[in-house]
């Protein structure tokens, strides 16, 4: 298998755990480290249910994998993750010295590999990524589109109904 093929499958598996972030009622995006073609962990964003800020996918995924290899730094990794990793968890990598990121959707509103900023190859850094990017971008961005289109209608349906039942009361 070439390693597009590889980050293909990994990238499958990354939107499958985004599915299951997407049924615990959290924003779908999914991630899971890679080392010598193993997968050492998995994540999937949780801020709403530990209600904590911290929780993205990236991060619970190099929380188990440091627990996993009992070591913070996670040398000779790649890290895969639907969406574009945001200035938190991009810190973490370079932290963690993941070695390369293959991400899915872009996010320009918080991406910090490349759309806003570009923390995984900063010179002054002591630590720089390679980043694949793109890998099944449409479907991982209409995993994240049709989630929030869902819950924009969600949000319609009860305003509609709360303001019904203000009529017939
Ligand atoms: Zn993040």
């Amino acid at each position: 298998m070439s390693q597009q093929q590889k980050d293909m499958e990994y990238m499958r598996q990354a939107i499958a755990l985004a599915a299951k972030a997407e049924q615990a009622g959290e924003v779908p995006v999914g991630a899971l480290l890679v080392k010598d073609d193993q997968v050492i962990a998995q994540g999937f964003n949780l801020n709403i249910c530990q209600h904590d800020a911290s929780a993205h996918a990236e991060m619970n995924c190099i929380r188990a994998a440091g627990q996993e290899l009992e070591n913070y730094r996670l040398l000779d990794t790649t890290l895969y993750v639907t969406l574009e990793p945001c200035a938190m968890c991009a810190g973490a990598m370079v932290h963690a010295r993941v070695g390369r990121l293959v991400y899915g959707a872009s996010d320009p509103k918080t991406g910090a590999a490349g759309s806003v900023i570009d923390l995984l190859n900063f010179d002054a850094f002591n630590h720089q990524l390679d980043v694949t990017s793109g890998v099944l971008a449409e479907e991982c961005a209409e995993q994240l589109s049709a989630f929030f289109r869902r819950r924009r209608q969600e949000k319609k349906a009860l305003k509609l109904a709360e303001k019904q039942q203000g009529l017939t009361e």
